[in-house]
């Protein structure tokens, strides 16, 4: 006789509720309150008004897929949760829902230095699949801000950008192949070990990127790129955020390609000085710090030089390793400077590169419109921007004024011809402005898709699209 059949319910009781079922079979499952309060919700700022009924905590790929075919038995929904560092309510869970937790699956398996990849589980860290590779003088490009606590799935599932993506691509550039466990507990097997590789559909692109809709991600292989033979510095800082914005769109019509451009305003900089005890607000009211890398980069730095110079209060190389250092490091510590600060939501708009300056001021507009604080950095490369809403702790950014200044932002960069996440993702707290920006067209074929893959809706309900 089956376990599931329906001789289980005790006679003369109301029968579990599906997620007490399939909690009571999985493997590793907890209901401690405390693990499900931590499930409940991500980095974004979206404060729960529930938890989710319980968190299984998955060791292996059968693991994944046995929740996975319970969860399809018992028509329960499943949040699949990586490090919790979604900066969109992706992994947010609430009542009725069980999070499939993949952070014990944090092996490394393989690194192979002749083919440049390497073999990993989907909770490994961002750094330390860093750590790894560059013991043989390789590296992983794609490097949030939160490498260091973030997971591999989850920079999949929301298609991760960072600093270095401005030369190297984001995550979608450096996933070769993947194992992914369906919504029915089958496995699926995307992309290939080989630089190339155009048989049959690119399932590989259409899993990255898809915030755990889609499936659950169990085994990823990456691709390895050589460590840079040099790395050069410059740092330059702007009587005010336009200008910062136009020497970043002047670095890129320079025809060069940095392998990274970050900017900060001053807002920004005023609160990692009172964090970290530095002092670079005093040397301008936004920073705009630039690297190029390899052969040429010392070649390439002098170009950078030259572009920034006629719009910056003062510009200059790094002087040594040290201090290049210390100014990605000023760069890595805004966002944890500000939540000292309240609670933070970050956006992380997309425009054009050449209308960055524009963007820049229509955030302050909107600043001053909402009454909310607005402070600003910016993967100035790719157009991409992060206004950081800094909210009193009580806040939410589900409603008032941070509602209202977000959707004024999504807005902005689509009358830009930008997007309204260029990173993040769309999780729970950007799907309001998503039909805009896509159009019934678009937004009709992805949810085809959805339902293809997983015609339970037993996946993430309620995110991505
Ligand atoms: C300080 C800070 C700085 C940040 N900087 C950046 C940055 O520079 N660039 C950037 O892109 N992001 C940045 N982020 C956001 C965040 O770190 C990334 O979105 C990251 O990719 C999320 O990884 P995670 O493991 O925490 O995923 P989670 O938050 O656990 O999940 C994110 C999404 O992925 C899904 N998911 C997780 N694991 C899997 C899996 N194995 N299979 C299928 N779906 C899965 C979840 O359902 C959810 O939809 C930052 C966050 C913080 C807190």
């Amino acid at each position: 006789m089956s376990i599931f059949s329906d001789s289980d319910s005790t006679v003369g009781l109301p029968d579990p509720a599906p997620s007490a079922t399939l909690l009571g079979l999985a493997p590793n499952a907890s209901i401690e309150p405390g693990h499900r309060e931590q499930a409940s919700t991500d980095r974004s700022g979206f404060v729960a008004q529930t938890h989710p009924d319980g968190v299984v905590f998955a060791e292996s790929a059968e693991d994944v897929a046995a929740t996975l075919r319970l969860a399809t038995l018992h028509r329960v929904p499943v949040v699949p949760r990586g490090a919790g560092t979604g900066l969109a309510g992706g992994s947010s869970a609430r009542t009725g829902e069980v999070v499939l937790d993949v952070s014990r699956m944090n092996r490394i398996l393989r690194i192979d230095p002749v083919e440049q990849l390497a073999v990993v589980q989907p909770g490994v860290l961002n750094a330390e699949i860093n750590a790894a590779a560059g013991e043989y003088g390789l590296f992983y490009a794609p490097d949030p801000a939160s490498t260091a606590i973030c997971s591999i799935g989850g920079n999949i599932a929301t298609n991760a950008g960072g600093m270095r993506c401005a030369k190297y691509g984001v995550t979608r550039e450096s996933v070769l192949a993947l194992r992914v466990i369906l919504a029915d507990g089958r496995e699926l097997r995307t992309g290939r070990e080989t630089i190339k590789g155009v048989t049959g559909y690119d399932l590989n692109a259409l899993i990255i990127g898809s915030e755990g809709t889609l499936g659950v991600v169990v085994e990823a292989t990456l691709r390895l790129r050589p460590t840079p033979v040099a790395t050069a510095t410059v740092a330059a800082f702007f009587p005010d955020v336009e200008s910062a914005a136009r020497a970043a769109s002047a670095v890129v019509a320079a025809r060069i390609q940095p392998s990274m451009m970050e900017l900060m305003d001053g807002p920004t900089l005023e609160a990692v000085d009172a964090a970290t005890g530095t002092d670079y607000r005093s040397r301008g009211a936004a920073f705009l710090l630039v690297q190029t890398d390899g052969y040429g980069a010392f070649l390439e730095q002098d170009v950078v030089l030259e572009a920034v110079r006629p719009f910056a209060g003062s510009c200059g190389k790094a002087a040594d390793d040290d201090e290049a250092a210390a100014m990605v490091s000023a760069r890595r510590d805004a966002i944890p400077s500000l939540e000292q600060m309240g609670r933070v939501s970050i956006g992380d708009i997309g425009v054009p590169r050449g209308r960055l300056a524009e963007a820049v001021t229509g955030l302050e507009e909107i600043s001053a419109a909402t009454g909310v604080r607005i402070f600003t950095i910016a993967h100035a490369s790719d157009g991409n921007l992060h206004p950081m809403i800094v909210m009193d702790p009580e806040d939410s950014v589900t409603e008032g004024p941070a509602k209202d200044a977000l959707g004024q932002m999504f807005f902005l960069a689509n009358r830009l011809g930008g997007t309204l996440t260029g990173e993040h993702g769309v999780g729970l707290l950007k799907r309001d402005w998503v039909g805009a920006e896509l159009g019934d067209v678009s937004v009709g074929v992805q949810h085809s898709i959805r339902r293809a893959l997983d015609p339970l809706g037993i996946l993430n309900p309620g995110k991505a699209i």
